[in-house]
């Protein structure tokens, strides 16, 4: 009989690493699956990262570390801050952690009660509802469309804000998406928030750097919000650096030191090696950066055509990170011999079995009329891929 606690039994489980397996397996059994599903850059760690990691373990960086990281690291991201964002943060406020994905989720415990209501706008990534769960929050949804771009505006947050309203969950450049906030969105938001000086704001700006339509605008930026700003970021996408786990917050004192003891009870600081990455990534030439950044430009280019040519799909211009979102709930209902398609689940499906192409359904990123293709990946995949999507759909009648 399992005995696996509620906590985690109402858990679900992450649908993009689930597809990811899912394709994988097929891989392993010959398949040619292309796998658009999980969100990870397919380029190498840069070698000057690599060559500092291996440095690190030749010269016995093989202790426990403090449980925010070293110094060093934690001083170069507020560096980072300062001259990429003119933030000023102090290295006690920064906390270093196994991915971002850990950042956000020490922000969440950190500051939700039983009951307290946290606001996400949707579509969102698929973890942060479930990460409300563990903390016993309540998540309050705020859906948007392809037709306002995915983005949430004042009057929806006005409407959306109760007395009970803890924290909103901000994410631009936005996964699933790709819609980045601009500097006067923010801003309304920001004035909005200001109004509510209790809500704590965590900030995911994980896709920072996979921006191709400028500079990134944090909302962290606003005075009349900043005190509340809860910043994620880390190394997984700028530095193709997914595997080694390693992300950070930089919060406000009180959140920080919080993190601090929630995580050196649960896991302690990071690995001493992915921190001497990092923080070479942090000092050395950001021309890795830009490089990535341009492919992922010319690739969203490549799979905004291809992907507009399909029919029954809507698909936007995404700015930045490496999602495509497109509508296409025209599939549903229609069916293929006896596979019959009533949600984005069945889609996504559909084209891994039929079309060995994985995606991610839409529900998972509470947008169910929508799917996601992750375009990190070759020209020559992309194409591929959505020749396959574009003969798979055509089946289905
Ligand atoms: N936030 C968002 C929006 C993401 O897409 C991801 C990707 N996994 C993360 C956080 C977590 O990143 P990491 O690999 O650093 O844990
Ligand atoms: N963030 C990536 C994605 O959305 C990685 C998988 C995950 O951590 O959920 O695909």
């Amino acid at each position: 009989m399992s005995q696996v606690s509620e906590r985690i039994a109402s858990l679900a489980i992450s649908e993009t690493l689930a597809m990811s397996q899912k394709s994988n397996e097929l891989k392993a059994q010959g398949i040619n699956v292309i796998n658009l599903s999980v969100g990870e850059p397919d380029f190498n760690t840069p070698d000057h990262v690599k060559m500092a990691a291996k440095k690190a373990i030749d010269d016995n960086f093989s202790f426990y570390s403090p449980v925010p990281g070293y110094l060093p690291l934690r001083q170069a991201i507020c560096e980072k801050l300062k001259t990429e964002n003119g933030l000023n943060f102090k290295p006690e406020q920064i906390i270093c952690s196994n991915g971002a994905k850990q950042a956000v989720c020490n922000a969440v415990l950190s500051v939700v009660n039983v009951g307290d209501e946290v606001i996400i706008p949707a579509p969102c990534w698929v973890s942060y509802i479930e990460m409300v769960k563990l903390a016993e929050g309540k998540s309050i949804v705020i859906h948007t469309g392809i037709e306002q771009d995915f983005k949430i505006d004042a009057a929806q947050l006005e409407a959306a804000i109760t007395p009970k309203t803890k924290a909103i969950i901000l994410c631009s450049p936005s996964n699933p998406t790709g819609s980045i906030y601009s500097k006067n969105e923010l801003e309304a938001l920001a004035n909005v928030l200001a109004k509510h000086p209790n809500i704590i704001i965590i900030s995911d700006e994980i896709y920072e750097h996979i921006n191709y339509v400028g500079k990134h605008e944090s909302i962290a930026q606003f005075e009349n919000v900043r005190e509340r700003v809860v910043i994620i970021n880390g190394v997984s996408k700028a530095y193709a650096m997914t595997g080694w786990r390693l992300g950070w917050m930089a919060a406000p004192q009180w959140i920080a030191s919080a993190c601090n003891k929630l995580q050196g009870q649960y896991t302690s600081g990071p690995s001493s090696i992915a921190q001497k990455a990092a923080e070479a990534a942090y000092t050395g030439s950001q021309q890795c950066v830009a490089d990535m950044c341009k492919a992922f430009a010319r690739r969203r280019d490549l799979i905004v055509k291809l992907a507009s040519e399909i029919e029954g799909f809507k698909v936007n211009k995404p700015e930045g990170a490496f999602y495509l979102f497109p509508e296409c709930s025209y599939y549903f209902g229609k069916s293929y011999n006896d596979k019959v398609i009533n949600t984005s689940a069945d889609l996504a499906m559909f084209l891994l079995e039929e079309g060995h192409v994985a995606s991610v359904g839409g529900l998972a990123f509470e947008a169910p009329d929508y799917i996601r293709f992750s375009y990190a990946t070759s020209d020559e995949n992309i194409i591929e891929a959505m020749k396959r999507v574009k003969e798979t759909l055509a089946k289905l009648k």
